[in-house]
C-alpha cells in the first residue's frame, strides 16, 4: 500500500494517517449542474472528514473539465494534446494563430477561453489540414525553425495515416476498432483477411503481396508505416476517421469476420499460426527458423491454400474457422 504524510486532524489535534475517499457531489456552475465524484481525506484515528493538501485542487479541477465538456470548450488537457500532437511550443503556437503570444499559456493556467477560440483549438485538435492552413497563412510570424518542425511533424502524421489504399484503410479500420493490435498483429491479420478474401470474394481484397518475414507473414509497406510504435498497440490518436466511410459493405464484412474470430488472440498467437501454414512455409524453403527473408509469398499459394481449407472447413462459418485453427495445433493464447 501506498504510504503517505501524515496530517494534522482537527478533532485528534495529533498528526494522523488517513484515507481518500469519493463520494458522488451534484453542484451547478453558472447554469451548468455538474455531477462528479468529490474526494475527501477520513482521519483513520476518529473518523471524522480533514483537509488534505491538494484535494481541492484536484477537485477544482475535475469540475472545470467536466463543465467544460457539458459546454463544449476545450480543455486544458486538450491543449496539452495539440501541443504534444504537433510538436510544437505554447508561444509559437499562439502567434501561428494569430493570437496574443501569451494566450495558450494562459489557457494552460487555467483561463478559460472564449468560445470562438476554444472552437479553433479543437479543430486543431482533430484536423491537421486546419493545422496546416494556418501554417501557411502565419508562418511569418513563427521562426524558419519552427515552421520547420511542425511541417514536418504534419507531413509524418499524413503518411501515417494516409488512406490511399485498401490496405492503409483497412489497417486504421482495424486499429480504430476497439482491439488491441501490434504492429506484429496487424501484420498477420492482413495476411488472414488476404486470404479469407480469396473465399469470400474469390479476389484478393487487399491488392498488395506479402513477404514470409521470420514472425510471420508481413506487408512491408504497412509493416514501415507503424514500424515506430514498436512493440507498443497501435492508436489513430487524435485522428477522427468515419470507421463507417472508410471501407465499402463488402470489405467492411470480410474485415469484421477476421477481426471477429481472430482478434481474440494475439501477434505471437498469429504467428505460430501462420508457421503452420503452406502459404509462408514454401516461401521460406531453404531458409533456418530465425534467417532473415524477404521473399515473396506468392498470392497464388495463399489462393489456393486458402480455397483448399475453405473446402475441407468451410471457412465462411466461424465453426469452420475455428475446427481449421484447431486443426492448426499451437497453443493459443487467447486473450478474454
Ligand atoms: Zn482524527
Amino acid at each position: 500500500m501506498e504510504r503517505r504524510k501524515e496530517i494534522l486532524c482537527a478533532y485528534c489535534r495529533k498528526l494522523v494517517s488517513y484515507e481518500i475517499q469519493v463520494r458522488k457531489e451534484k453542484i451547478f456552475v453558472k447554469d451548468t449542474e455538474i455531477e462528479y465524484g468529490e474526494k475527501y481525506g477520513i482521519c483513520s484515528v476518529c473518523g471524522n472528514e480533514l483537509t488534505v493538501p491538494g484535494l481541492d485542487d484536484e477537485n477544482e479541477n475535475k469540475i472545470e473539465e467536466i463543465y467544460r465538456k457539458k459546454n463544449g470548450y476545450v480543455t486544458i488537457q486538450e491543449i496539452n494534446q495539440i501541443l504534444e500532437k504537433y510538436r510544437v511550443e505554447k508561444r509559437p503556437l499562439s502567434n501561428l494563430l494569430g493570437w496574443g503570444e501569451l494566450t495558450i499559456t494562459r489557457y494552460l493556467d487555467g483561463q478559460l477561453p472564449g468560445k470562438k477560440y476554444s472552437d479553433v483549438l479543437i479543430q486543431l485538435l482533430h484536423s491537421d489540414s486546419v493545422m496546416e492552413e494556418y501554417l501557411e497563412k502565419n508562418k511569418k510570424n513563427i521562426t524558419e525553425k519552427a515552421y520547420e518542425k511542425i511541417k514536418g511533424t504534419i507531413e509524418k502524421r499524413k503518411q501515417l495515416y494516409s488512406t490511399n489504399t485498401i490496405a492503409e484503410r483497412i489497417s486504421i479500420y482495424m486499429i480504430s476498432s476497439g482491439y488491441e493490435i501490434t504492429n506484429l498483429f496487424l501484420q498477420k491479420l492482413l495476411y488472414y483477411i488476404k486470404g479469407f478474401g480469396y473465399v469470400f470474394y474469390q479476389k484478393d481484397i487487399l491488392n498488395m503481396s506479402c513477404e514470409a518475414w521470420v514472425n510471420g507473414p508481413v506487408f512491408p509497406m504497412i509493416y514501415d508505416k507503424y514500424k515506430g510504435f514498436g512493440k507498443e498497440i497501435l492508436s489513430c490518436e487524435n485522428m477522427e476517421f468515419d470507421l463507417n466511410s472508410l471501407l465499402s459493405e463488402e470489405e467492411k464484412t470480410l474485415v469484421d469476420y477476421v477481426l471477429n474470430i481472430f482478434g481474440k488472440y494475439n501477434g505471437w498467437t498469429l504467428r505460430e499460426f501462420t508457421h503452420k501454414e503452406r502459404p509462408w512455409q514454401s516461401a521460406r524453403v531453404g531458409f533456418e527458423e530465425n534467417e532473415r527473408c524477404t521473399n515473396e509469398i506468392s498470392d497464388e499459394v495463399i489462393r489456393t491454400y486458402f480455397m483448399e481449407v475453405d473446402k475441407r472447413y468451410d471457412l465462411k462459418k466461424s465453426d469452420g474457422v475455428l475446427a481449421y485453427i484447431n486443426s492448426l495445433d499451437v497453443l493459443v493464447q487467447a486473450v478474454v
